[in-house]
């Protein structure tokens, strides 16, 4: 058995920043990741992290609050929004000490670049690749505390004694042994889910994880019906073309050549909130204004000079996918799915409602993001909730003296898996994957009505039904991935029908979920969270709509760009 006082499953920026905070608290802290941290989705991250430092512009922790919560189209909880924008300047500060190399403006502060959805330039980045180079910061912490990383070790289930989190089992990938990993306090930061649909702009690790093993030990996902399409993907392999393109200024043209977006978003334009931008191209699109299906994104007014210094990564990924070189051509681009709103149901300190149990990062949901994300957020709040989780969880393991191990789902776990790899005849998970990645794409997609909605329902439940008889060709014990697959594929499964379900429920249009039979915000009836509870693998969850959302000093107005 492995045993500590902390355990944080995930290596992404959340998980890695909650483990610096443990071990820098004193606390015996370890990561278990199913694969090595530096490769995790958060590498990918191309543009920026906000905080209101005002260098660029005058700017203040209370604007950038506004911000999120007019983004979020009200539906954030205001104490943790307000809570993330105090603290993003002084993560901003610990990770510069900490050795992040951030962009700077000639003078040698920390530069800023505008990005959608916000009242000032306060995002933060180096050039294109910020994800990758905080990452890096954040290992060399861990070296430095000497963290102990359980590497390759995926986690199947949370472990629950009397009601109280004791810990995860973990199947190690290299042997093929499921691992009992005991820990007064357990931190999920398992990040997106991406995968559940047919194109998106996340790394193949993005499978729900996380939520799914907390929703089916008992932890409700909430807002799951908010998923994310990002305005810049490209066509051809749904590869994420950052936000910084148009934060650094470039344009979006339908196929006549016109910047569109004005008609949308008189006042930002281009930089509207992304669900915004995002059913805008999808209009352009389907009133016959695209071509071959896209939009462009036009970088070439910007110069030579620019693009390289700032935007070299986007540069890149074009050509290598298109052969167009964004310096002198237009990209071909369309919305893609890019991250989810909703996830864990936690509180501001990313406690959930299992003692010793946090969330933080994507996986998570705070809320801080409601109804839509706002670019540059996501990254601060891997930080922000990675700190304040650890922080929680650092003291709350001073009160718990040995905690129980869970043998019993230990041998379930062992029962489960071993259940699998003896199956014969049912579908392998690739096809599996394949029917619900249609079943989300053609139906949980920008616009959404009943009906769609309904036959989405009815398509999720032939897959789940597929799943139950998922079989494996390989019955070996090293590296089964084909193993790992299928369990990500059930992962996947379990939580596609809160979306479904949530969006179906949800008969109003607020931030990323767009009903073309409910057009208009209800707030009279839907100012509320979505709660889903897991009712078992082969029956739809339970939603509940008990909780409200938290206010402050922000009331709910008309919300234009
Ligand atoms: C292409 C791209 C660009 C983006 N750009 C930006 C940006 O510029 N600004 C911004 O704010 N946001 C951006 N985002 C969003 C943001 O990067 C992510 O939401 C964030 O990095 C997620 O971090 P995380 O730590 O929660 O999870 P991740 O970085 O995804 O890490 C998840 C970790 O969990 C581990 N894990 C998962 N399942 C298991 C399991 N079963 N057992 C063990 N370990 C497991 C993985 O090994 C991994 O280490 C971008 C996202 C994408 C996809």
């Amino acid at each position: 058995m492995i045993k500590h006082d902390i355990v944080v499953v995930g290596g992404g920026l959340a998980g890695m920043r909650a483990a610096v905070e443990a071990a820098e608290r004193g606390a015996d802290v370890a990561i278990v990741s199913k694969m090595h941290p530096v490769r995790s989705h958060s590498g990918a991250a191309q543009g920026g992290i906000n905080a209101a430092l005002g260098n660029e512009e005058a700017d203040t922790p209370e604007a950038h609050a506004f911000d999120c919560v007019k983004g979020a189209d009200y539906l954030g909880d205001q104490d943790a929004i307000e809570a993330m924008a105090e603290d993003a300047p002084r993560q901003i500060i610990w990770l510069e000490h900490r050795g992040c190399i951030f962009s700077r403006m000639p003078d040698g502060r920390i530069a800023q670049r505008p990005f959608g959805g916000a009242s000032f330039p306060r995002t933060c980045f180096s050039a294109d690749v910020t994800g990758l180079v905080i990452l890096h910061t954040l290992w060399e912490q861990l070296e430095r505390f000497n963290v102990k990383v359980y590497e390759e070790y995926f986690a199947t289930a949370l472990c629950v004694e009397d009601g109280v989190g004791t810990g995860i089992t973990a199947y190690n990938m290299r042997n093929g042994e499921l691992e009992l990993v005991n820990a007064k306090a357990t931190i999920f930061a398992t990040g997106g889910a991406g995968r559940a649909y047919a194109k998106t702009t996340n790394g193949y690790a993005s499978t729900g994880d996380g939520m799914a093993i907390c929703y089916r030990a008992g932890v409700p996902l909430m807002d799951m019906e908010f998923v994310q399409f990002h305005p810049t993907s490209l066509k051809e392999n749904g590869v994420l073309l950052s936000e910084a393109a148009r934060g650094e200024g470039a344009y979006l043209l339908n196929k006549d050549g016109e910047r569109f977006m004005f008609k949308y978003a008189p006042n930002k334009g281009e930089l509207a909130s992304r669900d915004v931008v995002s059913r805008a191209e999808w209009t352009e699109i389907m009133e016959g204004r695209g071509e071959n299906g896209c939009v462009f994104l036009d970088l070439r007014h910007l110069g030579r000079e620019k693009i390289l210094e700032r935007l070299p990564q986007i540069r890149e990924l074009a050509l290598d996918a298109t052969g167009k070189d964004a310096i002198d051509t237009p990209i071909p681009i369309l919305p893609g799915m890019h991250y989810w709103m909703g996830g864990i149901a936690t509180d501001k300190d990313g406690a959930t409602s299992i003692p010793g149990v946090y969330a933080a990062g994507e996986c998570a949901c705070v809320s801080v993001h409601g109804a839509n994300r706002l670019g540059g957020n996501s990254l601060l709040e891997t930080i922000v909730f990675g700190h304040r989780s650890a922080t929680h969880a650092a003291n709350y393991i001073k009160s718990v003296g040995e905690v129980r191990s869970s043998e019993k789902t230990f041998k379930n776990e062992q029962d489960r898996i071993n259940g699998i790899l003896a199956r014969t005849g049912g579908e392998r998970h690739p096809q599996v994957r394949k029917a619900l990645n249609t079943a989300m794409s053609d139906h949980a997609f920008i616009f959404r009505d009943d009906k769609t909605l309904g036959e989405g329902e009815v398509a999720l439940r032939q897959v789940r039904e597929m799943a139950q008889k998922m079989t494996t060709m390989d019955k070996s014990k090293t590296f089964n991935t084909d193993l790992v697959g299928l369990l990500e594929t059930e992962f996947l499964v379990d939580i596609s029908m809160t979306t479904m379900m949530g969006a179906r429920n949800r008969t109003e249009s607020r931030g990323a979920q767009a009903r073309t039979d409910f057009p208009d915000r209800d707030d009279a009836n839907w100012m509320k969270h979505t709660l889903m509870h897991f009712k078992g693998q082969t029956t739809d969850p339970e939603p509940d709509y008990s909780r409200g959302v938290t206010f402050t000093k922000f009331k709910p107005e008309v919300r234009t760009y």
